[in-house]
């Protein structure tokens, strides 16, 4: 009975920057559910190779270019799986970016432009375009990928742009969950800590500020996708019915104790 609450067969799942890193493995999980997964990023190509990459493991997926900044793209993704009869059942808003070392009084208007309207615009567009079809339907999860940056600063990254955008997305969660809790749609995000990506990479590259990350994680490690991915099965699925507004901190217990 309660494995059953995570098989999502003939739901459809769309994933938003699934071309590689968090995205990609969360398809691959809501694939191995049964759900009908559509993997969207801003570069077809990855999204082909993506596709094929899962292939290769036995998961069929439709593909789809979407760049989260460009509204009438998303709107005409989700009005054209409306029109087929298949609006998404669950959305997982991952896209996005990072960009360190920039200290806040240095920062140029585009640098923070750029990084709220992709981090944190993005979620809201994606949310709206779809989560209308799911109210519609009155059924629906969104998982929104947020950062343990979101709640806690750590201040040797110096990124105020991306600390305050999923900060945005955390408060943006428990908005449209309070919004949407009466009418059959359920909003939850994740916050990881450093995740093997390449988007990682950044990271990486400023050694001392690394290590002092990982010294002060209480399981002295980094998180892989699959890590991720395997929380936003569980919040996509009937298993997190109660579920709505959560941020599951998802950190190695950085940000427990
Ligand atoms: P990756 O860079 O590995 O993957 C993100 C994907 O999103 C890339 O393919 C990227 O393309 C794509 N993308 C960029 N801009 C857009 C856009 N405008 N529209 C659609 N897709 C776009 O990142 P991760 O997998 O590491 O990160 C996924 C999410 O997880 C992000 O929201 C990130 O902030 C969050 N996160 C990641 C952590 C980490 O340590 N990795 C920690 C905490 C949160 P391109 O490469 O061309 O930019």
């Amino acid at each position: 009975m309660y494995l059953k609450k995570f098989d999502l067969t003939g739901k459809t799942a769309v994933v938003t920057g699934a071309g590689q890193g968090i995205g990609l493995a969360c398809a691959e999980a809501l694939c191995d559910a049964h759900a009908r997964v559509i993997v969207t990023d801003i570069d077809r190509e990855r999204c082909e190779s993506a596709r094929k990459a899962l292939a290769e493991r036995g998961h069929n997926v439709e593909i789809r270019a979407l760049d989260v900044t460009d509204s009438a793209s998303i709107d005409r993704i989700a009005d054209e799986l409306a029109g087929a009869g298949r609006s998404a059942d669950i959305l997982v808003c991952n896209a996005g970016i990072a960009q360190a070392g920039i200290p806040a009084e240095e920062m140029s208007d585009q640098d923070w432009l750029r990084m709220i309207d992709l981090n944190l615009t993005g979620v809201f567009r994606c949310c709206r375009s779809f989560g209308r079809y799911m109210l519609e339907k009155q059924s629906g999860a969104i998982v929104n990928i947020g950062s343990m940056s979101g709640t806690i600063v750590n201040r040797p990254q110096q990124q105020a742009h991306y600390n305050a955008a999923k900060a945005g997305v955390h408060h943006l969660t428990r908005s449209l969950a309070a919004e949407w809790a009466t009418r059959g749609v359920r909003v939850n995000a994740v916050a990881p800590t450093y995740i093997n990506t390449p988007l990682l990479h950044f990271a990486r590259e400023n050694k001392p500020m690394f290590a002092e990350w990982i010294d002060q994680t209480p399981m002295k490690r980094v998180g892989e996708p699959e890590e991720i991915a395997s929380v936003v099965l569980f919040l996509a699925s009937e298993a997190a019915s109660l579920l709505t507004g959560s941020i599951v901190a998802a950190d190695g217990g950085y940000t427990s104790w």
